[in-house]
């Protein structure tokens, strides 16, 4: 991409709405652009990292044996007097009336809908398990949105909806979202931590939020220090292996880790004092498994190899993509700008002309530029006729993992300049030394 030909609207002020870091580096970035209360519209450079994030998801939802669909925004107020959240909701939900005057609201969540349509097509055990996730923007009313991406009142979800046939069936399904969420953070080089959540009044105690440490973070958590240090499963894990499933389940869960709800004092201070960690959180996934909660009162039933019906135990399985944009920024930044973990990065690569209309910067420019492009890196190439000063500005603001700078002064020498972000080490090289590292 050509910076001259792109929309990337860098603001060289921090907005004075911005109160937390993501916020304030999203803005100048000009990834952002607030419309209302918690409501964004995503710049293109935005849209591109929220993409590579919902990549990462979907890839590991997948790897798990989730299905995806897509399941609308809107929904009857019909299925929630079903379940008997309509009313039970609050003002948190979005109500709207159609035109026949009929009562619709702006989904906050799923569990509703996709339990109408499981009981619409499974009738055996023997399809189960399912677990069937989307992608898709949520609204929930919040009282106070704030922190831009972090509390939108509009805002983007995966929620993934597992279905089996028993509780044992149910804890399976659970470990494997259990699994596939210690992967999905950590390939956007996050430290998520797993830890025990309330589960409200349906009791039990499988139910984790996914914790990413955080000044800024609204959560009050405690945990035991090594979780920073575990080494997640690996891509191979098998999926179908319920004992292995298990067996990771309670190596992460084997230390301390909760969050304030449910937080117990005499039991964190059993762990050592050199590792005890009291800090904020983020919250970027929840899993939850309620059992019968929906299936009961919506009666969605599979009939037994006994012949018999029984409702199915469901969990659900929530992560946000949006947060997630601003919560890697918190974990990710430093006084200059975004340091962005290449695998979410918008573009890899930020190749700046340092000498604009001089023949053969342009023209050294140009080669890298295509060379790059054609081995399939995404470059954002920044050719517009500015000061070098301004164009380190830009590139240090926007934190793309790598960049080349191409001016007079180097080629005289065959050389470019290649930086990289994260620790601000530079390297002059040849042109073809510069191709072969970053391909
Ligand atoms: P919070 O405690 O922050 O209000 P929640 O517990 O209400 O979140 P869940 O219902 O568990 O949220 O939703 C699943 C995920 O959706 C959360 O873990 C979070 O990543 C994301 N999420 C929830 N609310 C918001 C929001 N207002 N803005 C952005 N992301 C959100
Ligand atoms: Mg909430
Ligand atoms: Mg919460
Ligand atoms: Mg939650």
């Amino acid at each position: 991409m050509r910076l001259s030909r792109y929309f990337l609207p860098i603001l060289r002020e921090a907005p004075r709405e911005a109160e937390i870091v993501s916020h304030r580096l999203m803005l100048r970035a000009g990834m952002l652009r607030q419309e209302s209360a918690g409501i964004y519209a995503f710049l293109p450079l935005g849209l591109r990292v929220l993409n590579k994030i919902c990549a990462i998801v979907r890839e590991e939802q997948n790897r798990s044996g989730a299905i995806e669909l897509l399941m609308p925004t809107i929904q009857s107020a019909e299925l929630w007097r079903e379940s008997g959240r309509y009313e039970a909701y609050g003002k948190e939900m979005l109500r709207i009336e159609d035109r026949h005057e009929r009562e619709m609201l702006f989904g906050p969540t799923n569990e509703e809908m996709i339990t109408e349509i499981f009981r619409a097509y499974v009738r055996s055990y023997k399809d189960l398990p399912l677990n069937l996730y989307h992608i898709q923007w949520k609204f929930r009313d919040e009282v106070r949105p704030r922190f831009g991406l972090m509390r939108g009142r509009e805002f983007l979800m995966k929620d993934a909806y597992s279905f089996d046939f028993d509780q044992a069936g149910a804890e399976h399904s659970y470990n494997k979202m259990f699994v596939a969420y210690l992967r999905t953070f950590a390939r956007m080089g996050l430290k998520a931590i797993p830890m025990r959540a309330d589960t409200g009044p349906i009791g039990g105690n499988l139910s984790h939020e996914f914790i990413i440490l955080a000044s800024t973070g609204e959560s009050e958590v405690f945990c035991h220090k090594d979780y920073l240090e575990m080494a997640v499963p690996p891509a191979d894990v098998n999926f179908d292996d319920v004992d292995g499933l298990k067996q990771i389940f309670g190596q992460w869960t084997a230390q301390y880790a909760a969050t304030s709800d449910m937080h117990e004092a005499a039991e964190f201070a059993k762990v050592p004092a050199d590792k005890q960690v009291s800090a904020r959180g983020i919250e970027v996934g929840h899993i939850f498994y309620f059992g019968t909660k929906y299936s009961e009162p919506m009666k969605a039933v599979v009939a037994g190899p006994d012949g018999k019906e029984t409702p199915i135990h469901g969990g659900s399985y929530g992560i946000g993509p949006s947060r997630l944009v601003a919560a890697i920024i918190e974990a990710s930044h430093d006084d200059a700008g975004i340091i962005w973990p290449e695998p979410v990065a918008p573009f890899k690569v930020a190749l700046l002309n340092l000498k604009q209309g001089d023949a053969a910067t342009d023209g050294a420019c140009e080669q890298m530029y295509q060379e790059l492009t054609a081995k399939g890196v995404e470059v954002l190439y920044h050719d517009r006729d500015e000061r070098p000063g301004a164009k380190f500005a830009t590139a240090d603001l926007i934190g793309l993992p790598w960049q080349v700078m191409i001016g007079p002064r180097g080629l005289a020498e065959g050389k470019v300049e290649v930086k990289k972000r994260a620790d601000g080490s530079k390297e002059l090289m040849s042109p073809a030394a510069a191709v072969d590292l970053l391909t």
